[in-house]
C-alpha cells in the first residue's frame, strides 16, 4: 500500500486493493515528483502567468446566500396544523372562555408572527410571549391582538408597553407605580395583569400577600388592573395534589380581590396541560403554548385530544459515499463501517437542533424508509448509514446529494417525533423544538 502523502491514519484495517480515487491522483503525483511523497496542493494555471482581467460579480450575485442555502436544511412549519390545533383547543372550552395563545420563544421556535396569525385566524383571542422585544416585533408585524408579556418587564421598557399597547405582568409595586406615572404624563391608561404565586415560586405576588399589594399601588390613578393570574408547576404530571393546592389559594386570592373592592378582569390559571386535564380551571381564559404546536404536554393528554405536530426537520444529502468494512466515520470514529454501506452527509447539526446526545441513537428517513444515524453529530453536519447489501434497501434508496432527508416528521408509515428525540435525551419537547429554530431557515406550508 502507498504511503499516505498527509498521514492520515482514519483507515483502518482496510482491505488490500481499496484505494480511493483522490488516494489515486496522490499517488500518481507523488510519483511524479520523484517518488516523494508530494505535498498536497491544487496545480493552477491561472497562478502562473497571464492572468485574465478581473470580472466584477453583480450585486444580486452577492446577496445574501440564505435563501438558495436555505434548502439544504431547514425547519417546515404546517400552519394548518396550528389552525387545527387551536380548533381542536377551542373544543374543550366554554364558549366564554378566552383563548390566549402562548408565543413565547418564538412560538417555540415555529415562528412567533405566523403562528400568532395563523392562531388569531383559528380562534384564538389574545397572544402571550415572554418579554417586550418579542411584543414589539408582532406589533411591528402588525399584529393587534392583546398581548401579554409573561413577566414583568423592566422599567425602560415603559415607552414601549405604552406605545406599542403592551400589557406587563406586574408584581412590584415599584415598577407599577413607575408605569402608571408614564403612563398619565401621556394621558393613557396603564393596563396589567397581576401575576400571583400560588406555589411554583417563579414570579408573582404571593397569594395571600395581593391584597396588600392591590392597596400599595391602587392610589395610582393609570393603573388598570386588567386581570389576574398563576401558573401551575405540576399540571403535566401524574399527581394532582399540589395543582389542588395552587388552584385553592388561587381562589383564595381572588375572593380576598373581591372582597377588598378590585375588580380582577380576566382570570386565568391553565397551560395546555391544566386547560385538557382539568376543566374547573379554565376560569375566563386559558394561556395554550405546547398544544397549539402540536405536541403533548404530557402522557396524560395523549388519551384527551388528537394534535397535529406542525413542526417538521428537512436537510439535502450533500455528500454521499460508499464506505469499505471497518472504516470510521465522524469525530473519535467510534462508528465503524461494517462493509457494504454509504454514509450520506447532511448539513444539520447540534447547532441547529440536533442535539449531539442523540449521535447513534436517532433514525432519519429517505424515501419513506428508515436510516441510521452513525457517528457523532458535528456542529452543522451529521452523517447516516444506507444498507447497501440488502438488495430490497439498494433498490427502493440508493441516496444522492440532493435528495431529501427528514430529520424529523412523517412520511407513509415512517416517523420520527420530537417526543421521541425528548424521551431519548430526558427533556422535555419544548426543548427539542426550541433548539430546532436556530440556525434553520424556516417554511411555512
Ligand atoms: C409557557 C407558559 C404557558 C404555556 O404553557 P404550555 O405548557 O406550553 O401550554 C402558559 N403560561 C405561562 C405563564 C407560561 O410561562
Amino acid at each position: 500500500m502507498e504511503n499516505l502523502p498527509n498521514g492520515f491514519t482514519g483507515f483502518a484495517n482496510r482491505p488490500d486493493g481499496f484505494e480511493s480515487a483522490g488516494e489515486a491522483s496522490r499517488r500518481r503525483r507523488a510519483a511524479a515528483a520523484g517518488g516523494q511523497a508530494a505535498p498536497l496542493h491544487y496545480a493552477r494555471e491561472a497562478a502562473s502567468s497571464g492572468r485574465k482581467e478581473r470580472l466584477p460579480f453583480q450585486p444580486v450575485e452577492l446577496e445574501d446566500g440564505r435563501p438558495h442555502e436555505s434548502r439544504m436544511a431547514w425547519t417546515q412549519i404546517d400552519l394548518s396544523a396550528i389552525r387545527y390545533n387551536v380548533a381542536q383547543s377551542r373544543r374543550f372550552l366554554q364558549p366564554r372562555c378566552r383563548l390566549m395563545a402562548v408565543v413565547k420563544a418564538d412560538a417555540y421556535g415555529h415562528g412567533a408572527v405566523e403562528v400568532s396569525k395563523a392562531a388569531i385566524g383559528a380562534g384564538a383571542d389574545r397572544l402571550a410571549v415572554s418579554n417586550v422585544l418579542e411584543a414589539v416585533a408582532l406589533r411591528k408585524a402588525g399584529i393587534t391582538a392583546p398581548i401579554l408579556v409573561l413577566s414583568q418587564p423592566a422599567k425602560t421598557s415603559i415607552p414601549q408597553l405604552l406605545g406599542y399597547n403592551i400589557i406587563p405582568s406586574v408584581y412590584e409595586p415599584d415598577f407599577a407605580v413607575s408605569y402608571g406615572e408614564v403612563a398619565d404624563l401621556h394621558g393613557m391608561t396603564a393596563p396589567y395583569h397581576l401575576a400571583v404565586n400560588t406555589g411554583m415560586n417563579r414570579i408573582g405576588v404571593r397569594y395571600d400577600d395581593v391584597v396588600e399589594f392591590l392597596h400599595q399601588v391602587s392610589f395610582h390613578r393609570a393603573l388598570e388592573l386588567e386581570g389576574v393570574y398563576t401558573h401551575y408547576a405540576t399540571a403535566d404530571c401524574a399527581e394532582t395534589l399540589d395543582l389542588q393546592i395552587q388552584t385553592k389559594r388561587f381562589i383564595d386570592a381572588l375572593e380576598s380581590i373581591n372582597a377588598a373592592g378590585f375588580d380582577p378582569g380576566v382570570v386565568h390559571a391553565a397551560n395546555s396541560a391544566a386547560a385538557f386535564r382539568y376543566p374547573s380551571v379554565h376560569f375566563d381564559m386559558v394561556r395554550m403554548g405546547i398544544a397549539l404546536y402540536g405536541l403533548h404536554p404530557c402522557p396524560e393528554t395523549r388519551n384527551i385530544v388528537e394534535l397535529m405536530p406542525a413542526m417538521s426537520v428537512h436537510a439535502r444529502i450533500c455528500d454521499a459515499r460508499p464506505l469499505g468494512v471497518s472504516e470510521g466515520v465522524s469525530y473519535g470514529l467510534h462508528y465503524r463501517s461494517p462493509g457494504s454501506v454509504k454514509i450520506c452527509t447532511i448539513p444539520i447539526g447540534y447547532a441547529n437542533g440536533l442535539r449531539r446526545g442523540l449521535s447513534g441513537n436517532t433514525d432519519f428517513i429517505i424515501g419513506g424508509r428508515y436510516v441510521r444515524q452513525v457517528g457523532a453529530i458535528c456542529m452543522d453536519q451529521c452523517m447516516f448509514e444506507v444498507d447497501m447489501r440488502r438488495s430490497a434497501v439498494r433498490e427502493l434508496i440508493d441516496p444522492q446529494p440532493g435528495d431529501e432527508v427528514l430529520v424529523v416528521g412523517s412520511q407513509g408509515i415512517a416517523e420520527i417525533t420530537i417526543d421521541e428525540m425528548a424521551e431519548k435525551l430526558s427533556t422535555v419537547n419544548y426543548e427539542i423544538a426550541c433548539g430546532f429554530s436556530q440556525q434553520l431557515p424556516r417554511v411555512f406550508v
